[in-house]
């Protein structure tokens, strides 16, 4: 079909690695390219597609395979084997569904790739096609892979304080837990330093962040690596309701218990609930679920705790029937919903970067307690940087003993700290608000992308 005669711009497909993580942020940029006109197809694996729950966004789904179209990676023997056969599968099945698509009059001018699946812009480049890498971190964490990957940061890391331009001094537990616990998560680490195996021959690379928040970094990294911030990509209901009716993500991997967290809290009173939630991946141990959980019982606030079905037999006995008059335990949520609400006073996260940008868009005050990847070093900014929260210290066996989430709990929800924390967190919220509405940062970085498609 002539391009002329197409009722839409330009055609991206936009392609997430299939975990909530990152089908949020990048399902989130298909909203937004959407309803600038730009036709979008969304394209996750068989099985993801088998077991998602969609709202009614009216984007297009497509699927590709992960080799394992019965299981994903619960099929897979190990998260090792799973990329294998991923990376093996994923391109042969993209490169058929392009040909598809062209085939049947809806040809695709643009690949939005999660830059954890670098193989996506080399199919892209087979098809003469625009990619565009989209980051789903932060640009401290990008410009420290970077820097690893280019050989430019040795490892393991041997000074007690390491500098990068655009950063702060980082002692070795600011870094990824990949570098400073060397060899934990092979596999993991492998893809994020992939993300850097062909990204010079992207032709846009897309950060789920807003410049304002990593400035100085974004500022430093430009010199060798062209990146446009376009975040935070969270639904435009919680920020300048571009969109219409547009309060949540979309897509959901995990079945939520939303309307018995809305009761729960409409019940409470304003700021005094204390959100818990280590997001979509994150295994704690039974022991620092436990300490977590008397932690929880002694502080004078109320909880709302999410606990995975899959961590719920970790969860002390008796525990959700003894708290039953200041707690709520549940298995998954609408996050955002939640940290909307009046009635929330702190956010105990694992500062997964979504959580972070939601929590500093929303101005929710926060206690980090990072488990793994890039958390920690979302944690070291929290705290440090945007001082939007405190860290709850492991002891020396690295477990955050119930004492000291209480203390932090209490740090936040009553002393003059937490006031401060307050006030810089609701001052990061107008931030990333000005970023995305039109004439920000953000919203121009998006607008000069959508121009460029329109011309091709
Ligand atoms: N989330 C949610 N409900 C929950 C817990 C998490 O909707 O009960 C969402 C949250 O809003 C975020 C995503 O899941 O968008 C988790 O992403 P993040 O980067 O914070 O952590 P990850 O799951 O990748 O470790």
């Amino acid at each position: 079909m002539e391009k002329e005669h197409r009722a839409y711009k330009s055609h991206c497909l936009v392609l997430p690695y299939p975990s909530q993580g990152h089908i949020n942020p990048l399902f989130q940029f298909s909203k937004l390219l959407d309803h600038k006109q730009i036709k979008v197809t969304l394209v996750t694996t068989r099985f993801t597609s088998k077991t998602m729950h969609r709202g009614s966004s009216g984007i297009e789904l497509e699927t590709i395979s992960d080799g394992y179209d019965e299981g994903g990676t619960d099929q897979a023997e190990s998260i090792q084997a799973y990329i294998e056969r991923f990376w093996q599968v994923g391109p042969e099945t993209l490169a058929e569904l392009l040909e598809k698509l062209s085939s049947s009059g809806c040809p695709v001018d643009c690949i939005v790739y999660d830059s954890v699946m670098p193989w996506a812009l080399d199919v892209a480049k087979k098809f003469g096609i625009v990619g565009a890498a989209f980051f789903t971190q932060s640009c401290v964490v990008d410009n420290i892979y970077y820097h690893v990957n280019k050989g430019l940061l040795k490892l393991p890391l041997s000074e007690s304080e390491t500098s990068l331009p655009g950063m702060p001094p980082l002692g070795p537990v600011d870094f990824p837990s990949f570098m400073y616990d060397l060899g934990s998560y092979p596999a993991y680490f492998d893809i994020v330093l992939g993300q850097f195996s062909n990204v010079e021959k992207a032709d846009w690379i897309l950060c789920n962040t807003f410049y304002e928040l990593e400035e100085q970094v974004v500022d430093r990294m430009s010199d060798f690596w062209p990146a446009r911030t376009i975040g935070p990509t969270i639904p435009s209901g919680y920020l300048n309701k571009q969109l219409e009716d547009d309060k949540e993500y979309g897509v959901n991997l995990f079945k939520s218990n939303n309307d018995a967290c809305m009761k729960w809290l409409n019940e409470q009173q304003k700021g005094s609930v204390v959100y818990v939630s280590f997001g979509s991946t994150a295994k704690l141990n039974a022991e620092q679920m436990e300490e977590l959980a008397w932690g929880l019982r002694r502080t004078k606030s109320t909880f709302l705790w999410v606990v995975r079905e899959s961590e719920a037999d970790k969860l002390i006995k008796g525990f959700v029937e003894e708290t039953l008059e200041k707690g709520l335990v549940v298995s998954w949520c609408s996050q955002l919903e939640v940290l909307a609400h009046e009635a929330v006073g702190c956010f105990i996260t694992h500062c997964g970067w979504n959580s972070t940008l939601e929590a500093l868009s929303l101005g929710v005050p926060l206690v980090a307690m990072p488990q793994m990847s890039d958390q920690s070093t979302n944690a070291k900014y929290i705290k440090d940087v945007w001082k939007t929260g405190v860290k709850a210290q492991p002891d020396g066996k690295g477990i955050v003993r119930q004492e000291e989430v209480e203390h932090c709990i209490s740090k936040i929800m009553e002393g003059e700290g937490g006031k401060e924390i307050k006030r810089s967190a609701m001052k990061w919220r107008e931030l990333a608000k000005k970023a995305v509405d039109e004439g920000g940062s953000s919203d121009k970085n998006i607008d000069e992308f959508i121009a460029k498609l329109v011309q091709l």
